[in-house]
């Protein structure tokens, strides 16, 4: 047995405890890992209180990311002792997660812990990070350039916004944060940001057009928030959505589109193809300030992830949390 955040269900709803978990309870896979660390999401929190349909089996164990060392394998990728990273495919929504001592999982999922990473580095950029990463090279796919304008970050404190903020203004954009929380003004100037708006600028009545502000876009929000950054976006300019943060619906106009030819970029990191995710974290690796992201990361233990859970889902993290587990 090794230790496990369960999530169970039972007539008065769901039930969430730190236990041992036996190892023959462990799902199909063909390499078995030691899990050294994991991290917090937004989507973790959801599926820790239960406020939205994260978890699709149970008992769960939830956490959709992990970085540890290869136990047994009979995939001819990975061999006992590789360090490996682990984001999403699943991992804590349909297939036993993250929270644990131990993980049974496809060995297509895993891929190498990326060079000049620690495993605390690597669970500190976690699916947050990895997600600003794919946002970024999405806008540069569609042939944004810092020379274009600005860049808006939505839900900047955050953990997607806080890597988004990074990785933006290491590449020379002009990067404005939005936030809901002007006390973190110093905390997101010292990532990067030139500019900080208040979140309020941003959920009032949508109009189809609103004034030109930025080039591009990354966001963690959704809804109204969205549905503004898309009208204020420049001509030929895109937005990468991440999130829902704010809310899963989208009040917008078709007035972006046709008028000004905005795009919209969808993100998603969970079943991004291999090839993308290498690429990805190889960015990630090279060019993420290792500095800031030690200066946006804290660490708690796993007896503190419900707890931290509860946080998160109340938009009351700030950057990123490492899980600490072996
Ligand atoms: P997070 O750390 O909680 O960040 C979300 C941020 O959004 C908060 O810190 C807050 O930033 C802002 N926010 C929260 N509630 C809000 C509200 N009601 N209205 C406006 N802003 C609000 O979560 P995360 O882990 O970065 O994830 C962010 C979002 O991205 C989540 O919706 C998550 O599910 C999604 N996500 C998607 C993918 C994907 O594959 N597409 C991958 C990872 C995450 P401020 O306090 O600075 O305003």
């Amino acid at each position: 047995a090794f230790r496990a955040v369960v999530i169970d269900k039972n007539e008065s709803g769901q039930t969430v405890e730190l236990r041992d978990f036996d190892e023959a309870d462990l799902m199909d896979g063909d390499v078995t890992v030691r899990v050294s660390h994991s991290t917090l999401n937004y989507k973790d929190g959801l599926a820790l209180t239960g406020k939205a349909p994260v978890v699709r089996r149970f008992p769960m164990i939830p956490g959709v990311d992990l970085v540890g060392t290869v136990e047994a394998s009979s995939n001819p990728e990975f061999k006992p002792g590789d360090a490996v990273v682990l984001n999403g495919w699943g991992l804590g929504e349909t297939h036993l997660g993250a929270y644990a001592e131990k993980v049974r999982v496809k060995g297509d999922w895993l891929i190498p812990l990326p060079t000049g990473l620690s495993a605390e580095q690597a669970m500190a950029i976690g699916t947050a990070g990895y997600t600003a990463m794919l946002a970024l090279m999405a806008l540069e796919r569609h042939g944004l350039r810092p020379d274009r304008g600005p860049a808006v970050v939505t839900g900047a404190a955050g953990g997607v916004g806080s890597v988004a903020v990074a990785l933006l203004a290491k590449a020379g954009w002009h990067v404005i944060a939005s936030t809901g929380r002007p006390e973190e003004a110093d905390y997101l100037k010292g990532l990067g940001a030139a500019e900080i708006i208040e979140r309020s600028e941003l959920n009032g009545p949508v109009r189809p057009l609103a004034k030109e502000r930025w080039a591009a876009g990354i966001d963690s929000v959704g809804s109204t928030t969205l549905a503004n950054v898309l009208s204020m976006t420049r001509y030929h300019g895109a937005i990468a959505a991440c999130g829902l943060a704010g809310g899963m619906d989208l009040p917008s106009t078709v007035a972006p589109f046709i008028l000004r030819g905005v795009s919209l970029l969808g993100i998603d990191s969970v079943m991004a193809p291999k090839p993308l995710r290498l690429e990805a974290w190889n960015r990630l690796a090279r060019e993420l300030d290792l500095g800031k992201l030690a200066a946006m990361t804290s660490t708690i233990p796993l007896d503190q992830v419900q707890e931290a859970g509860r946080k998160i889902v109340e938009g009351r993290i700030r950057g990123r949390v490492v899980v600490e587990i072996g």
